[in-house]
């Protein structure tokens, strides 16, 4: 079930349902404001381009470009590395593969082999070694693995990253990382840029999520292929035009908003152990997202406890609960509480859980 916020929520709810809720802060908005723009589609964008140029260089590629989507960028990377009738080998849980609407096979042709993630979010060498189909016309070609970090949250090793991108090249395969979620990787291992992308020829990077702008992807490669993805990315109506009105966001997400992150991470700690105090199954969290167990006989209820506290969440046996830049450690302990109302007998004439 989607949980929608209403149109005329009062102050704004302490929103855990994702950190793309997040909504750009003042000093975002002066800074989008005051950008100077162009046509991009010409290339005319100083700022876009300007934002293209220092995401490249900070992530050491030759290229980079901007779109509007994640989805899109995905889309426009995968459609870059396949052709018609060639394969990628992806997660089962990747988003590229299970929440894009199956838009590589829907607008690229491009076949998805789907192969299972392990608890880590990795996808075992052996299982990417069988994958590969040999040279026979039985066979869709496969021509690219794909990766995903962070990865519901969890952290893909950079050792993992290597040798899987390494298995890869060896079978003369693309390498693609969505990296929507990379920062949030980089400040939990600590490593710069360059060497959390080593091994792939193309990332997508997200700004609209715990980065805080409000709209914008970032897709990285050689100048060959950010100029293939480019025109990918006018036949899929991503060609925008003064955008630098976005990009300006993006500019100041990347210059103000990483090495928070960890903040965000501290919370999603917080916020763990005070669900597991109250008795709860919460998988430990290595970014910025909390999985915690809900009963489902209790899962009405507990929603409606929490909307009546202006607490938005999505509620399900499995839930997800993810901590952003519009999340203070006070609104933390504000959502503790009232997880604590619910579950805590003394507090509560409902029945305990289980
Ligand atoms: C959000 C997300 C995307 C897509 O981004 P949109 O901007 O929502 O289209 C891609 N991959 C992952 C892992 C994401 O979390």
């Amino acid at each position: 079930m989607l949980i929608t916020s209403g149109s005329k929520a009062k102050s704004p709810p302490i929103d855990l349902r994702s950190d793309t809720v997040t909504r750009p802060s003042p000093p975002m908005r002066a800074a989008m404001s005051a950008a100077e723009v162009g046509d991009d589609v010409y290339g005319d964008d100083a700022t876009v381009n300007r934002l293209q140029n220092v995401a490249a260089e900070r992530f050491g590629f030759a290229d980079a470009l901007f779109f509007p989507t994640g989805t899109q960028s995905n889309l426009a990377a995968l459609m870059t590395h396949c052709d018609r009738g060639d394969e990628y080998l992806v997660g089962q849980e990747a988003h590229t593969y299970k929440y894009e609407g199956g838009g590589a096979a829907v607008l690229g042709s491009i076949q998805p082999q789907p192969l299972e993630n392990d608890s880590d979010g990795s996808i075992a060498l052996d299982r990417i070694a069988y994958a590969i189909k040999p040279a026979d016309i039985h066979f869709a070609r496969t021509r690219l693995l794909a990766l995903e970090n962070t990865i519901g949250g969890r952290v893909l090793p950079l050792a993992y990253q290597s040798a899987a991108t390494q298995l890869a090249r060896t079978h003369h395969l693309g390498t693609h990382l969505d990296g929507a979620r990379l920062f949030n990787a980089i400040i939990k291992l600590n490593v710069n840029e360059t060497s959390a992308v080593a091994g792939f020829d193309s990332v997508s990077l997200c700004l609209s999520k715990g980065l805080g702008a409000p709209a914008g992807s970032l897709l990285l490669g050689s100048r060959d292929f950010v100029d293939k993805a480019r025109r990918w990315r006018k036949v899929l109506g991503g060609g925008l035009r003064q955008a630098g009105i976005l990009a300006a966001a993006g500019l100041y997400a990347l210059e103000h908003n990483v090495q928070r992150l960890a903040e965000d991470h501290a919370n999603a700690n917080t916020l763990a152990d005070g669900l597991t105090r109250l008795g709860l199954h919460v998988e430990p969290p290595q970014t910025n997202m909390v999985y915690v167990v809900i009963p489902s006989e209790r899962a009405g209820a507990l929603q409606q406890h929490l909307i009546a506290r202006n607490i938005l969440a999505s509620i399900s046996p499995r839930t997800r609960l993810v901590t952003h830049l519009d999340l203070s450690a006070a609104k933390i302990s504000l959502t503790l509480k009232a997880f604590k109302e619910f579950f805590d007998v003394k507090h509560s004439n409902l029945a305990p859980p289980i």
